[in-house]
């Protein structure tokens, strides 16, 4: 499929190979452990990197596969390696490139279990995260040590709402040597593509908008392919251009952790990713429209004390946004604020449609108070520096009539 097409288009039919499926216009689910080899030559070969012929379903899949390359086209990335979650994703590409004794630094506003990975898992291996503000350009260059590796950023910050600037930090990352790695799941490639602002890795959870209905757990992690490896911070990394070369970290990611820490991705969860993301850009277009209304709705409401939404002109994140987004929108997800916990509670026990779970970018519209759930066992100064407070409701809006989600919305407000 040619790059000129509209992403529209492009997501519905990049990377379909139908005349190699008999037809098919879905990819078969290649439900098989492992694949035969017609020879001992051939499987050799295949060991060696030389065929790409598939050998066990923990290295590659043929299903799997076919996401991979239709997510690596999607980011405008040169590769892609699809996990089993999120988190498998962002951990196999952190730890292909970290060692004891190593840094790096990241914005703050983090997944929650991201954030536990950063701080509390990998300190256990005498790695340090060192956290700034992921808005603060200059106190993120400040923490640039000779002993970081990377920066990493998320380009939806989650609660908070902010937004970093990702071609600035891109350029800072760079001119100390490093790559930037981004996860983008909250924007999505329909809305914001790191890598053509200068990110060198992108990471999703595929969980949330990109499958898109709550079916099918996974992650991937993409190769911009066009960070130099071969400067002086990573020694380590000569292998991999030797076999690789521009897919050197993604080699890595693979050959070193994913295949052997096993975070094998399902085929049926590829494929359900697939059937997904045939509808993205019209399930994002409602999803940011809604969401700018119900952000309209609340701020008129007497009982919400305060709203963060990067679509909102009061967002410091605001122009950031405009800038690095499409210009169709601001995301589907905001934060705000009632007067405390209980009356938080009163709200979201008083909700008749809107669904309380702990997920985001679903079809349906997602209710969750972070810091009683997600939050709960960190401790308070934590919690602030994260901006989890009690009074904090997190909304991810659906793509229901949004006359219906702020009828629910109203209903609740009325008797809190
Ligand atoms: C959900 C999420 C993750 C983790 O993904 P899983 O698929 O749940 O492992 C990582 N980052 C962000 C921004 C997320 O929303």
């Amino acid at each position: 499929m040619s790059d000129k097409k509209d992403f529209r288009t492009r997501v519905i039919h990049e990377g379909l190979h139908p005349s190699e499926w008999q037809g098919a216009t879905l990819p078969p689910i290649c439900q098989s452990a492992s694949h035969l080899h017609e020879t001992a030559e051939n499987l050799s070969a295949t060991f060696g990197g030389k065929t790409s012929d598939h050998i066990y379903l923990r290295l590659t899949n043929p299903t799997n596969r076919v996401l991979e390359e239709k997510l690596a086209l999607l980011e405008s990335g040169k590769g892609a390696v699809v996990m089993a979650s999120g988190m498998a994703a962002i951990t196999n590409a952190c730890m292909a490139l970290l060692r004891t004794g190593d840094e790096f630094v990241s914005g703050n506003s983090l997944f929650m279990s991201t954030y536990i990975l950063f701080n509390n898992i990998f300190k256990k291996y005498g790695i340090t995260a060192r956290l700034v503000e992921s808005t603060d350009l200059a106190a993120l260059e400040a923490a640039i040590t000779d002993k970081t590796r990377f920066v990493y950023l998320e380009t939806i910050g989650n609660p908070k709402m902010d937004v970093p600037n990702l071609a600035e930090t891109a350029r800072i990352a760079h001119r100390h040597g490093l790559p930037l790695l981004v996860d983008n799941t909250l924007a999505t490639p329909y809305l914001c593509r790191p890598l053509e602002l200068g990110a060198d890795v992108v990471i999703h959870s595929t969980t949330k908008y990109l499958s898109g209905h709550g079916d099918a757990p996974g992650g991937v992690v993409i190769d911009g392919g066009n960070f130099d490896w071969q400067q002086g911070r990573f020694p380590d990394m000569k292998p991999f251009i030797d076999r690789k070369g521009p897919l050197a970290f993604l080699d890595k990611v693979w050959r070193e952790h994913h295949i052997n820490f096993g975070t094998t991705q399902a085929p049926l969860h590829s494929y359900l990713t697939m059937i997904g993301l045939d509808t993205l850009a019209i399930r994002m277009e409602r999803h940011l429209e809604n969401c700018a209304r119900v952000v309209d709705f609340l701020a008129a409401r007497p009982e919400v004390t305060w709203i963060k939404y990067p679509g909102r002109l009061d967002s410091p994140s605001h122009l950031t946004a405009k800038a690095q987004f499409n210009g169709m929108g601001f995301g589907g997800i905001l934060s705000f604020g009632l007067r405390d916990q209980a009356q938080c509670f009163s709200f979201i026990n008083g909700l008749k449609m809107i669904y309380h779970l702990a997920n985001l970018g679903d079809c349906k519209t997602l209710i969750i108070h972070p810091s009683s759930s997600q939050y709960l066992s960190f401790d308070e100064p934590t919690k602030q520096s994260l901006d989890i407070t009690p009074d904090l409701i997190r909304l991810s809006v659906g793509i229901e009539a949004v006359e219906d989600i702020c009828q629910d919305l109203a209903q609740s407000l009325d008797r809190i």
